[in-house]
């Protein structure tokens, strides 16, 4: 645990639900646990005691990416943790291949609704086009401009057009909107829709001033910051500023909240959270502020500044991300100007006194 957790709170301690296991959290809460194949390894889903059109049952929260092992796990859920009732629909905060990935099956196998944001359902369809959706050869070509120039870094980029659909093969053909202040009713409680912006297009938490909790999805998180970068399709975004306006939204629950996040354990100390991950985001601007005060730099260039390990390829393309996202905060707020070098590359300089 490092000197930041440790302001926070973790009621549930160590305790985590068992793989194929569901562990209550609150009245009617289950928390589900799911293996990811990455460096972020695990995934926090939840199953919501419901009712819905006069059925009894549950809802899902987030459903984990498309592969097997997932799939088994749902079933043993199934089978096990539901009391013998069937799920109803199928909520997803945001279209990220851990959260969204299995959706289509879960819809499928239940006959149900998927509820998700407007932006994120539409952009989850795309990404599952294969090659004319994310990645590859214009990924490679906006890293470029940003000053990634290691031939096989990018050749490997290039290649990686299959990535999200690799991890969520289909979505469903229907779905429920959900938007920013829409009250759902799960189980007789009511759960509020908090939009958040920065890490998705339209990521929804979602809020139970009953029960004191927050389901945080990605927004939320107590250890590591929420991955914020800027993707090539829309090349000039500052989702740094839209993510820390999205958190500040938070100060407005009751500080005694249960954060339930996507990844690591259930907290409380939402107020602090929040004034972490700002002050974190301020150190970051502040080191990059000082590297293109000594000379204009590009993305490439900072990302030794702000990433002090060495990184792999997945690493390195979500570190770019993050390094253009802080570059563009800066460069919005007029601190640092934008100048094409005749190299084709973008640097960021201090304004011209
Ligand atoms: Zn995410």
């Amino acid at each position: 645990m490092n000197d930041l957790e440790k302001q926070l709170h973790y009621p549930l301690g160590d305790t985590l639900p068992e793989p194929g296991t569901a562990l209550t959290v609150a009245p009617g809460v289950k928390w589900v646990r799911m293996a990811l194949p990455f460096a972020l390894n695990h995934i926090n889903l939840w199953l919501l005691r419901d009712e819905l059109d006069g059925v009894q049952g549950w809802s899902v929260v987030d459903c984990c990416i498309s592969h097997d092992a997932a799939r088994a796990q749902w079933e043993q859920i199934f089978a096990e943790a539901l009391d013998g009732l069937p799920i109803l629909r199928v909520i997803v905060t945001h279209m990220h291949p851990d959260h969204v990935g299995l959706a289509h099956w879960l819809c499928e196998r239940w006959q149900v609704r998927l509820w998700i944001s407007a932006t994120d359902y539409c952009m989850a369809r795309i990404g599952t086009l294969g090659p004319t959706g994310f990645g590859g050869e214009s990924a490679a070509a906006f890293f470029a401009l940003h000053g990634l120039t290691d031939p096989d870094v990018m050749t490997q980029v290039a290649a990686r057009s299959n990535y999200f659909p690799s991890l969520v093969p289909a979505m469903p053909g229907m779905y429920r909107r959900m938007q920013d202040g829409d009250q759902l009713s799960v189980g007789g409680r009511a759960w509020q829709c908090i939009s958040g912006y920065g890490h998705a297009p339209e990521h929804i938490s979602l809020y139970c001033a009953e029960l004191g909790l927050l389901i945080g999805g990605d927004m939320m998180l107590p250890r590591i910051s929420t991955n914020v970068s800027v993707y090539d399709q829309e090349p000039e975004a500052n989702p740094l500023r839209q993510f820390l306006d999205s958190i500040d939204r938070f100060r407005a629950l009751d500080a005694q909240t249960l954060t339930l996040p996507s990844h690591g354990k259930p907290f409380t100390g939402l107020y602090q959270r929040i004034e972490q991950l700002h002050a974190h985001h301020a150190e970051r601007l502040a080191e990059v502020m000082a590297a293109c005060a000594e000379r204009p730099c590009s993305a490439a260039e900072v990302l030794p500044v702000l990433f002090k390990r060495a990184l792999d390829l997945h690493q390195t393309t979500f570190a770019m991300g993050e390094s253009i996202a802080h570059l563009h905060l800066l460069w919005y707020d007029g601190r640092l100007q934008r100048r094409l070098g005749d190299d084709g590359i973008y640097r960021f300089a201090l304004p011209a006194a």
